[in-house]
C-alpha cells in the first residue's frame, strides 16, 4: 500500500483529536484538487497496513486519539490494505471518516461495515461551498454507524469548516477543506 501521510492531532476533519492518514495514488485528477501531490503512485511511500498501525500505536501510548480520517488521494484505489487498516485501526478508535470518489453504491457492504462516516463522489471544484467535511456540495456525508449518529449530527450542528496547518522537516502540510482561492 502507498500511504504518504499520517498526522496527528487533526481538528478539522472531524470531531476531537484524530490521527488523519493521507494515502498515495488517485487516478481521478480532478480539477482543483488540492493535493495534486498525492496523485502518483509513489514507492517512496510504499508500506503495509501492519507499519501504519504500529506508528498509530505510538501516538496512542502518549495520546487520546478520538478517531481516524483517512483520505488522500482515494483509498479505495487500494481497497484490499484500506480494509486490512480498518480492521486493524478498530482496536484503537472505531470512529473512523473515510474519504473517497466512488459512490457509496459502488462499495462493497464488508467495506462500508468498517467505516462510520463515508464522505463521497468526486471533487467538483465548481461546486466548492465551503461547506463542513465536504470538498464540494455534490459529496454526500453517509453516517453509517448508528451509535455515532447523535455525535456527528451534533458536530454538523455546531462546528464549521476550518484550516490547521502542520510544520513537517520541509515545509507546510494545510489540512482542512480549502476554498479554491486558497
Ligand atoms: S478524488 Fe480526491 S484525491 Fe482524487 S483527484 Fe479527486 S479530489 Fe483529488
Amino acid at each position: 500500500m502507498y500511504v504518504a501521510r499520517v498526522l496527528y492531532p487533526v481538528e478539522v476533519l472531524g470531531p476531537g483529536k484524530r490521527v488523519g492518514i493521507w494515502f498515495c495514488g488517485c487516478p481521478r485528477r480532478c480539477k482543483g484538487c488540492s493535493n495534486p501531490e498525492l496523485w502518483e503512485f509513489q514507492e517512496r511511500y510504499k508500506t503495509t497496513p501492519e507499519t501504519v498501525f504500529e506508528l498509530v500505536k505510538s501516538v496512542a501510548k502518549e495520546h487520546d486519539i478520538e478517531g481516524f480520517t483517512i483520505t488522500g488521494g482515494d483509498p479505495m484505489f487500494q481497497a484490499t490494505d484500506l480494509q486490512r487498516l480498518l480492521y486493524l485501526l478498530k482496536e484503537i478508535s472505531d470512529d473512523i471518516i473515510v474519504y473517497t470518489g466512488y459512490k457509496i453504491n459502488d462499495i462493497i457492504p464488508e467495506m462500508l461495515s468498517n467505516i462510520s462516516v463515508l464522505i463521497d463522489g468526486e471533487y467538483i471544484e465548481e461546486l466548492n461551498d465551503n461547506s463542513l467535511l465536504r470538498g464540494s456540495s455534490n459529496q454526500k456525508v453517509h453516517i453509517l454507524d448508528e451509535a455515532k449518529a447523535d455525535k456527528y449530527r451534533t458536530y454538523f450542528n455546531t462546528e464549521s469548516n476550518k484550516v490547521q496547518n502542520f510544520f513537517t522537516s520541509d515545509g507546510v502540510v494545510s489540512v482542512g477543506i480549502h476554498r479554491p482561492d486558497f
